[in-house]
């Protein structure tokens, strides 16, 4: 899936504005400066399509990109800044929320946990939702390469921890280097996998 074109095709603020589902999709989720618009441009080595936001929380849509005629790959608007007012911010999580629990097509939900500060409420909030709900989830772990292997391995223990009842916690724990390339491959065969043919 990965050999193909990465292709812009719509963002989305209010669930009538989501385009139609035509392919199998996998979301991408995390707090502000998680790494994920980095993680997407080095999976998909096509720099510049999913560009690197310096104004953490700015992005207020759900973006969603093809791969080819396989896969479509769905950018959520990163959580944990307070700059949109409190109103518009529970609208949005809602919209957020709906869309993770009710999406036909959505295959997998990655949820971005930076490596340097392991796992926060709203990481936690999401996980237990969706657990809840029954929407498949993988726990992955950014910036691998500013941690040492020791604390790396720690935080992925915590977190099995914190989740050890859960079913949808599926293993290994993705753990990945937009800088140093380290895990990106294991991650493109993950969600290759969920590609359609
Ligand atoms: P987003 O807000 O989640 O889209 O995060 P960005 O991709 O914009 O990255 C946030 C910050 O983390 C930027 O300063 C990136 O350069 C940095 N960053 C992203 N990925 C990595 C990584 O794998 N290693 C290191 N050391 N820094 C990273």
């Amino acid at each position: 899936a990965f050999r193909h074109k990465l292709r812009f095709i719509a963002a989305a603020k209010s669930a009538t504005s989501l385009p139609p589902v035509d392919l199998p999709e996998v979301a991408f989720a995390g707090r502000s400066n998680v790494g994920k618009s980095s993680l997407i441009n080095a999976l998909t080595r096509q720099w510049g399509v999913a560009r690197t936001s310096d104004k953490p929380g700015l992005t207020q849509s759900i973006n969603f990109f093809r791969l080819g005629g396989r896969l479509c790959l769905v950018d959520l608007p990163g959580y944990g800044f307070a700059y949109a007012a409190e109103e518009k911010k529970e609208a949005w999580e809602e919209f957020v929320k709906e869309f993770v629990t009710t999406r036909a097509g959505l295959k997998r939900v990655y949820i971005l946990v930076d490596a340097k500060w392991g796992l926060k409420l709203k990481d936690e909030e999401l996980v237990q939702l969706m657990e809840k709900m029954g929407t498949k989830y993988q726990i992955v772990l950014t910036k691998s390469d500013i941690v040492t292997p020791v604390d790396l391995g720690r935080r992925a223990t915590q977190i099995l921890e914190i989740f050890k009842g859960n079913k949808c916690l599926m293993l290994p724990m993705i753990m990945v280097s937009s800088k140093t390339g380290e895990g990106l491959e294991f991650f493109r065969g993950n969600v290759a996998k969920l590609a359609r043919a």
